[in-house]
């Protein structure tokens, strides 16, 4: 983490522009703290990865709330990138014109928590295989810089940046989502903080998953409900709540429920109060 840290900071004022790849389903605790601490007033582009899982419209609300804030520039991709990344080439070119013609470059520092989908955006970008991807956080270590098109040269984040720790709530979202796998938070306290957010927030993408006509009000009710419906029973005729949470959040993470974003503005307005209380 230090030494990430340190590495950022000894090439940061270098840069000219920060690509920032966040999950579009967790645009807020995606983000990596370091960012705000070391970028200084470098122009960012908040890239909104994985945009084919998450809710179109909040997407869109995340946009403009990025914007908001100067020299910010936000983009969505989804699954189908390859025809679109050029824009970011014309984005880097816009936030720092005067780096822009013959003989001259511009520097742009790629950066993202693991499993964001940063190494396939660089592959995208750089038309060919230059850093590894998979579907496990971390496979991304060394530092590398990328010749692209139009003047632009893309350093990659030496080591790993961890996302989010100082708050709860993203914990549980990071790992609905699967940016964090496996980790110390039980499958069943995740599948009971998204069902809770999800009877809320997508209650008809719920009941048309899981076919249940009338929603109960709390999350351990659906939780009981739809494993009885998805036949998760165990020994004693008793509902296997935990093969229900399991199914839940791997439905959640494949996309399957529907296109759901696990947080809005609204809710990082009101738990970066809190965080800056603590
Ligand atoms: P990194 O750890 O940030 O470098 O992430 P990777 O590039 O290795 O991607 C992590 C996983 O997310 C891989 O399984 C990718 O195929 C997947 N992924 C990357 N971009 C997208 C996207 O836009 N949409 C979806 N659905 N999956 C993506």
């Amino acid at each position: 983490m230090n030494k990430a840290r340190n590495e950022i900071k000894e090439v940061m004022p270098q840069m000219d522009v920060i690509i920032e790849v966040l999950d579009a389903r967790i645009p807020y605790s995606s983000e990596n703290p370091m960012v705000t601490a070391l970028r200084a007033d470098k122009p960012v582009i908040k890239i909104l990865n994985k945009a084919d899982l998450a809710d179109p419209v909040m997407t869109s609300a995340w946009m403009s709330y990025f914007e908001q804030e100067n020299g910010v520039k936000a983009i969505a991709f989804g699954n189908d990138k390859a025809a679109e990344v050029h824009k970011i080439n014309e984005l880097c070119k816009k936030l720092v014109p005067h780096k822009v013609g013959p003989d001259k470059q511009i520097k742009a520092m790629i950066m993202g928590i693991p499993n964001v989908g940063k190494s396939t955006l660089i592959n995208t970008l750089a038309g060919r295989i230059v850093a590894k991807t998979g579907n496990e956080p971390a496979v991304t270590k060394a530092q590398q810089r990328i010749k692209l098109e139009d003047g632009i040269m893309l350093y990659d984040t030496p080591g790993m940046l961890w996302p989010k720790v100082e708050n709860e709530n993203s914990g549980y979202r990071l790992a609905a989502t699967g940016a964090i796998r496996d980790t110390a938070i039980e499958y069943e306290d995740v599948a009971s903080y998204t069902a809770e957010y999800l009877l809320q927030s997508y209650p008809k993408l719920l009941q048309q998953r899981y076919k249940i006509d009338e929603l109960p009000e709390q999350d351990w009710q659906f939780i009981e409900l739809a494993g009885k419906k998805r036949g998760c029973i165990r020994q004693g005729n008793q509902i296997d709540t935990h093969k229900m949470s399991e199914i839940l959040i791997n439905e959640l993470r494949d996309g399957v429920i529907g296109r759901i974003t696990m947080e809005t503005p609204a809710m990082r307005d009101a738990e970066e109060l809190v965080v800056e209380q603590l």
